[in-house]
């Protein structure tokens, strides 16, 4: 049993404190395990199943209850059998087949893989699948304690999760207001540019604020997921809203600007400007 303080200790340690408490979740987290993830694992879980009015997870509800306690139906576990080198994929198919089905008593699954770590390539490749077209009521909390194992595809489709023990490993950029950090700007550029214009012009305004190594981050986190998204395309995968090319190629100007010194503010005033008619004004 978990102490719902240790749980929202975890959380604000990887600035998810924001979107717990708004409700606005990512469908898919990779947790970098060596930073306690277990705890940051429970409270995130638990907050994806909770049904308090509050802030999340409440840890008085009865699916905060039950997540706490390790007993929520619609949590389930994908581990590394003992005697496996690997995570089989056959267990990854399960996921994908029973991702379909609607979830027993909250709003939704959550499917935690405990050391993704372990996952073969052609796991990751079937999780691929899932992660690209989640059904609304699936979400992924994925740990690995060596990110860089993951697939770039993968990886794309997930938001990044660190915490910054003691200071150290600052790479969120959050706890000062912010709003989290390159990995949620990622996701965010992408779900503006297949949302409306409002939508998109609030996400390039607050760019203007991101500190310059963020915002390098950004760049290069939405030039590398642009790029997989065009890749997938050319192998015969749905076509999404936005036109990647055009994303692609602003962000190329994105990142010329930056590099030729260019204030943050113009450089969401060029990513605006430039996408905007494709995010459907
Ligand atoms: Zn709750």
């Amino acid at each position: 049993m978990i102490r719902i303080a240790d749980m929202l200790r975890a959380v604000r340690s990887v600035g998810l404190e924001d979107a717990l408490a708004s409700g606005a979740l990512s469908h898919a987290y990779i947790i970098h395990a060596e930073s306690g993830g277990g705890e940051t694992v429970s409270a995130l879980a638990a907050a994806m199943v909770c049904a308090g009015a509050g802030s999340r997870p409440c840890g008085q509800c009865a699916h905060c209850r039950k997540a706490l306690s390790g007993a929520h139906p619609d949590i389930i576990y994908v581990d590394k059998p003992d005697d496996k080198k690997e995570i089989p994929v056959r267990s990854i198919r399960e996921i994908v087949k029973d991702a379909a089905v609607l979830p027993n008593e909250a709003d939704r699954k959550v499917y935690i893989i405990r050391n993704a770590s372990e996952l073969s390539v052609s796991g990751q490749n079937a999780l691929l699948k899932v992660l690209e077209e989640p059904p609304k009521h699936v979400s992924f909390i994925i740990a690995a304690d060596d990110q860089s194992r993951l697939l770039p595809t993968v990886r794309s489709r997930c938001v990044e999760l660190r915490s910054a023990p003691g200071g150290g490993d600052d790479v969120s950029g959050s706890g000062d207001g912010a709003p989290g950090g390159a990995a949620d700007l990622v996701m965010e550029f992408f779900d503006a540019m297949d949302s409306d214009a409002l939508a998109f012009v609030r996400f390039t305004f607050s760019l203007q604020n991101q500190d310059r190594a963020v915002l390098a981050e950004f760049i290069d986190g939405a030039r590398a997921a642009a790029s997989a998204r065009l890749r997938d395309e050319a192998l015969g995968a749905k076509p999404r809203r936005a036109d990647m090319w055009r994303a692609l190629r602003a962000l190329e100007f994105a990142r010329d600007y930056l590099q030729a010194n260019v204030s943050a503010g113009h450089i969401a005033g060029m990513l605006c400007a430039e996408l905007l008619p494709a995010s459907g004004r």
